[in-house]
């Protein structure tokens, strides 16, 4: 028979023993962790796509956005740019390096969301037209359809925009008209894709948009230009709410345009 001394003993023996064991353990993840990068060592804007777009498994190791087939992307090419190579030559860090603001006008060449990594979006949602094409779905668009792309559920939150504004803004009707969505195509006067090519924007209201090349002409990207806008604020608002961009909210206005990148309006979530 056990006394219950030796009852005390034996537990104090083994809660000395689960002890280390569980400071051996912690040793090791800390181990583990200083070879993979402590999870403060993720940038901001890669936590931000790993939220924003868990359809797509991203992680963030070693400096490089892995997708879950294992592509890897690097985060930061570590170049230092012009705002001419931001914008032709987007790494996945430089898409972050500006803040979208919603400020009345935009500072000059404050364009958050205008620099688009490409391999990163055509690994997302098709590497040519056809691969896209495949992902398109028709989304009711104001007594008309449109195409947008199912991926990241891009399609449904532009529905859910159109249902919002049908409902809360029925008087901004006239300004809802769809000029375009998907088109495989450059920027203008660039060699870039438009973010058209994805199927994840769309143009709306032409007669009551402004464009800051239709109102300055051939300008290099870095000259003074003013600002102009006569799209109503409460439409904005819908989009920005439901993870898109607005064009108007660029140096370089476009203001017919929304995009979905919800990790941009990342900061304006609800
Ligand atoms: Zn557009």
């Amino acid at each position: 028979m056990i006394g219950k001394t030796s009852v005390a003993k034996i537990v104090s023996m083994i809660a000395v023993f689960v002890c280390i064991l569980s400071c051996v353990s912690l040793f090791a993840y800390a181990e583990e962790n200083d070879v993979h990068g402590a999870p403060d060592a993720i940038p901001e804007g890669a936590k931000r796509l790993i939220e924003v777009y868990p359809e797509q498994s991203l992680r963030y190791v070693d400096g490089q956005i892995i997708f879950s087939d294992g592509t890897a992307m690097i985060y930061d090419d570590g170049k230092s740019k012009s705002f001419d190579e931001k914008l032709d030559q987007s790494d996945i860090e430089d898409m972050f390096s500006l803040t979208y603001s919603l400020a009345e006008k935009p500072g000059y060449l404050q364009d958050a969301g205008r620099s688009r990594c490409e391999p990163f979006f055509k690994k997302m949602y098709g590497n040519s037209k056809a691969e896209v094409r495949k992902q398109l779905v028709s989304v009711p668009w104001f007594g008309k359809r449109v195409k947008f792309t199912k991926v990241n559920g891009a399609a449904e939150q532009l529905r859910k925009v159109a249902e919002e504004i049908e409902r809360d803004y029925p008087e901004m009707k006239k300004y809802m008209e769809s000029s375009g969505t998907f088109v495989w195509r450059k920027v203008r006067g660039a060699e870039r894709m438009s973010s058209h090519s994805y199927g994840i924007a769309i143009d709306i209201g032409v007669p009551f948009s402004d464009y800051w090349q239709w109102a300055y002409g051939k300008v290099a990207e870095t000259a003074q230009i003013g600002y102009k806008n006569k799209i109503p604020l409460e439409i904005v608002r819908v989009f920005e709410k439901h993870g898109f961009v607005w064009g108007g909210r660029w140096y370089h206005f476009d203001t017919m345009h929304f995009e979905y990148r919800p990790e941009i309006v990342y900061d304006l979530k609800e």
